[in-house]
């Protein structure tokens, strides 16, 4: 069966430092009696939050597997005439995530290979830590590979392997140590499948007759028109296909170790995890910290927008009025912050005005969802009290974040993390503020802990849930690069 592949956006990015960490965006769709490119393109659409630097969809039909694949937001990647291309009753999407260098088409999702069984796209999510092991064996074997990208290590371990595509993937989640949420493609079927920890989220949805999708989180069901029914669980492969869905479960399960940076940031706030709406649970994250950290002050402001539902919990509980202090300008997506700090900086300006008429002579309580680099906070205390605000007293709903995620989250290296570098003392008077209190790890917990989930809270304590890289390691991800980097 052939692969088409459709024309790939022209556009050309250079660079030499590309390092892919991804949170980013999957969907697969299997529903013959609708247009699956086009509610790809929607369900994207709807987790656009989770990934700007690139788009790509791959569809099946008897007649191969089509791709269209581009830089950018999924607005600027597809159209009416490349959408039309992608027929089929089957299909993946993908958003790429990527904050650390610059982006290359090379590394877009999702990737599509012909292989023995047929055409396989891959959609992946996550960050795999024992990636450079992998890509060595599969090297060693004789197996081309053409980014630096770890999704590439498993949609290669996938045609490489032996059995049907479910033994291939069962064998895949032994094999890799990390995380992945993925949905993969072949002739005739959709497959989800978690990574034995459940670091990134999956869940599964349904139309009106027997028809499925999956999704990162649930709010591209709403978009789409589905409903909820389930997540996918950790060591968990889901198939859809004719004869309508079929699960297996990985006997290589482990403890769950869901994102909690996932509640804090990541995710939309109306999307459900365990149950509850990201908003309600972060609201009751900002309740918290106003138990834990009170402030003598005359009214709340949040850090638009992941920073507003904690700011309104922190309201709530402290009897403050809730006012709009900050006005973000929504046009400048989370892409707009490039990597570097000098841009980071200027970035802020460019992305807050003040509303002095609420902020002039009001001691101001601050509150944001986290503070990473400590690039942010700053300029914000002193735009509030360059607009009349007395004093600025800043509250953060999750812990200080100490160590690198290498599961997948974009949180730079111990040494650019500021909570890494710092005391909360330092820290206070680095960013200008009257008072500055974090949520206890307790807090957090206290909030999103569940009887049916683990978390991981590596970037707050350290503490992984396997062995991760030492700096040799980081050094061979970056050779790797090396040999892609132009
Ligand atoms: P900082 O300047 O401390 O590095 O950034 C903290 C701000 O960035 C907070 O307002 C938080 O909502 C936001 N933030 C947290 N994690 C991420 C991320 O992974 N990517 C981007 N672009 N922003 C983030
Ligand atoms: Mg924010």
């Amino acid at each position: 069966m052939p692969i088409e592949v459709q024309n790939v956006n022209a556009q050309q990015y250079v660079d030499s430092e590309d390092e892919p960490k991804e949170a980013c965006g999957i969907v697969g769709i299997y529903a013959p009696t609708r247009d699956v490119a086009r509610l790809t393109f929607f369900a994207l659409y709807a987790l656009q939050h989770r990934g700007q630097e690139s788009a790509g969809i791959v569809t099946c039909d008897p007649r191969g597997a089509h791709i269209h694949k581009g830089m950018g937001l999924v607005s600027q990647v597809f159209n009416e005439e490349n959408l039309s291309t992608l027929e089929g009753s089957l299909a993946i999407g993908h958003n790429r995530y990527s904050t650390t260098g610059t982006s290359k088409l090379r590394n877009a999702q999702p990737y599509l290979i012909e292989t023995y069984l047929g055409p396989l796209g891959v959609a992946h999510n996550g960050n795999l830590v024992n990636a450079p092991q992998l890509r060595r064996e599969l090297l060693q074997r004789g197996t081309g590979l053409s980014s630096s990208s770890d999704s590439e290590v498993i949609t290669q371990l996938l045609a490489g392997g032996t059995g049907t595509w479910e033994e291939r993937i069962l064998h895949v989640l032994d094999q890799a140590v990390g995380a992945y949420a993925l949905t993969i493609l072949t002739r005739d079927a959709v497959y989800g499948v978690r990574d034995p920890w459940g670091f990134r989220p999956l869940v599964l949805g349904k139309f009106d007759n027997d028809d499925y999708v999956l999704a990162s989180e649930s709010c591209a069901l709403t978009t789409i028109g589905a409903t909820y029914v389930r997540e996918v669980d950790p060591g968990e492969i889901v198939r859809i296909d004719a004869n309508g869905i079929y699960s297996v479960q990985s006997t290589n399960r482990k403890a769950m170790a869901l994102c909690t940076f996932e509640h804090i940031y990541f995710a939309r706030p109306d999307s459900l995890f365990a149950d509850t709406t990201i908003h309600a649970l972060r609201q009751s994250l900002g309740r918290v910290l106003a138990q834990e950290s009170p402030a003598d002050a005359d009214c709340v402001v949040a850090v638009p927008d992941s920073g507003t539902p904690a700011g309104i919990g922190f309201a709530q509980e402290s009897g403050l009025p809730f006012t709009e202090g900050l006005i973000k300008n929504r046009y400048i997506g989370r892409t707009f912050i490039q990597p570097t700090d000098a841009l980071r900086k200027t970035a802020v300006g460019l992305k807050f005005n003040p509303l002095p008429g609420n902020l002039t002579g009001k001691r101001v309580v601050m509150v944001d969802d986290s503070i990473v680099r400590g690039n942010t906070s700053g300029p914000l205390v002193r735009l509030l009290r360059e607009s009349g605000a007395t004093e600025v007293h800043v509250r953060v709903s999750s812990p200080p974040i100490k160590h690198p995620c290498y599961m997948g989250i974009d949180m730079a290296a111990s040494e650019d993390l500021i909570a890494n570098q710092m005391t909360i003392e330092q820290i206070r008077e680095k960013i200008g503020a009257d008072s500055l209190a974090y949520l206890s790890l307790e807090g957090l917990m206290s909030v999103v802990s569940t009887r049916k989930h683990g978390y991981c809270n590596a970037c707050f304590t350290g503490v992984y849930p396997f062995p991760v890289f030492n700096d040799s390691d980081s050094q061979d991800k970056l050779q790797f690069e090396g040999a892609f980097g132009s």
